[in-house]
C-alpha cells in the first residue's frame, strides 16, 4: 500500500499524516514544495518519494504516474479536496475500483464511512484498488524518540503525461472563510447548544466574519435547524483541524471533539468551568456566551 498526497506550496493537506500512516509508512508526494513537504511529515515514514510537479494538474498527473503505480495493490490518498479529486482520474487511468470514504483500510478491507459517517460499512477488497482516507478519524501515533526520516526518493511523471488536457488555472483566489470547507479553515469560531438562539448564530456568523474565521457548529446546533449540516463538526460532521478553534457554548461531547484535529489553541467560553470543553481550553471564559458574543460584535462593529 503507497499514500499519494497532493502538495500545494510546500503544504501538506488534511489528513497527509494520517494517510501515510495507515499506508504503514510508504509516501509519494506530488506537487509543488514537495521536499519541504516531506520534512514535514510527523507520521513515521519508511520510505517516501516526491514528484515536483509544479501546480495541480490531476489529468497529466494520473497519466505520468500509472506506471510508477501500477505494481501497487492499493494506492492510498487523503479525502482532502486535492486527493478527492485526484483519486476518481487515478483510478480511472488504473482501471481499478475507487473506494471513498474509509475510515479505516488493510489489504483485505475497507471500512467506508456512509450516510453522512452514520453508518461504518465493511468492504472486502479482493483486487487493486484507489482508497481515500476520511481526515480526522484514524489520528497518528507520536515518532518515536530518534526518529530520523528517510531521504526522499526523487521521481519524474512518465511520457504518458505529455498531452493530457487539465484545466487552465488562470487564477487562485483565496479561500473566503464563511464558504471554505471547514476541514481546511485555519481559524473556526463555533457554537453550541448554550448560545441558545438562532439569532446568536447570526452573531457569530458576524463576528466571524470580522475576524476572518469560519463558523462552525455542534450537532444540537444542526439538528435544531440554526446553522446547515456542512458546517457541523465531529464525528457525523466534518473532520477539522484548525490552528485556533474558539468554542461559544459547547460542553465539549466526545462525538464533537473526537472531529477537531489538535489545534494549536482552543478557546472556551461556557458558564459550566468543569465541562470538557473548558478542559481542554488554553484559554477559559467563564462567562455568558451570547453576551460575550455581543459585546465582541459591538467591539468589532460586526
Ligand atoms: C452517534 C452520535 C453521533 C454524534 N455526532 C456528533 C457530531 O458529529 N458532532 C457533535 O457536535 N455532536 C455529535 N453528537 C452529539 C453529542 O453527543 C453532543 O450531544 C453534542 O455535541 C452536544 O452539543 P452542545 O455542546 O452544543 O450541547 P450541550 O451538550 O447541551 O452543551 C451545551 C453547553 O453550553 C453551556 N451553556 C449553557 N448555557 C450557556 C450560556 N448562557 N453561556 C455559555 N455556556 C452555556 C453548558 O454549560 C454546556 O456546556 C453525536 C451523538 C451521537 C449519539
Amino acid at each position: 500500500m503507497i499514500a499519494v498526497v497532493v502538495v500545494r506550496g510546500g503544504a501538506l493537506p488534511a489528513g497527509a499524516d494520517e494517510t501515510v500512516a495507515e499506508a504503514g509508512g510508504r509516501a509519494l508526494l506530488i506537487g509543488d514544495g514537495t521536499a519541504a513537504a516531506a520534512a514535514d511529515l510527523r507520521a513515521e515514514v519508511r520510505q517516501v518519494e516526491i514528484v515536483e510537479a509544479g501546480p495541480f494538474a490531476p489529468g497529466a498527473w494520473s497519466a505520468g504516474l500509472a506506471a510508477r503505480l501500477a505494481r501497487e495493490q492499493l494506492v492510498l490518498l487523503p479525502a482532502s479536496p486535492d486527493g478527492r479529486d485526484l483519486a476518481p482520474r487515478l483510478a480511472h487511468t488504473l482501471g481499478r475500483p475507487l473506494l471513498a470514504g474509509a475510515l479505516e483500510v488493510s489489504a483485505q478491507r475497507a471500512v467506508l464511512a456512509r450516510q453522512g459517517g452514520l453508518v461504518a460499512e465493511e468492504h472486502p477488497i479482493a483486487g487493486p484498488a484507489v482508497v481515500t482516507l476520511v481526515p480526522g478519524v484514524r489520528g497518528v501515533e507520536p515518532l518515536p524518540a530518534g526518529y530520523r526520516p528517510p531521504e526522499p526518493g526523487v521521481v519524474t511523471l512518465s511520457p504518458g503525461a505529455a498531452g493530457v488536457h487539465d484545466a487552465e488555472v488562470v487564477e487562485v483566489s483565496p479561500p473566503d472563510p464563511s464558504t471554505m470547507d471547514l476541514a481546511e479553515a485555519p481559524f473556526i469560531l463555533a457554537g453550541g447548544a448554550g448560545l441558545g438562539s438562532e439569532e446568536a448564530f447570526r452573531t457569530l456568523e458576524k463576528v466571524a466574519g470580522a475576524l476572518g474565521a469560519s463558523m462552525g457548529a455542534t450537532r444540537v446546533v444542526t439538528d435544531f435547524g440554526w446553522v446547515p449540516f456542512e458546517r457541523q463538526i465531529g464525528t457525523t460532521g466534518v473532520a477539522v483541524d484548525p490552528e485556533v478553534y474558539v468554542a461559544f457554548g459547547i460542553s465539549g461531547a466526545v462525538q464533537h471533539t473526537s472531529g477537531l484535529g489538535d489545534p494549536e489553541h482552543i478557546i472556551a467560553v461556557n458558564t459550566d468551568p468543569s465541562c470538557p470543553m473548558m478542559a481542554m481550553a488554553e484559554v477559559a471564559i467563564v462567562s455568558d456566551a451570547p453576551a460575550v458574543l455581543t459585546e465582541l460584535a459591538a467591539r468589532l462593529e460586526a
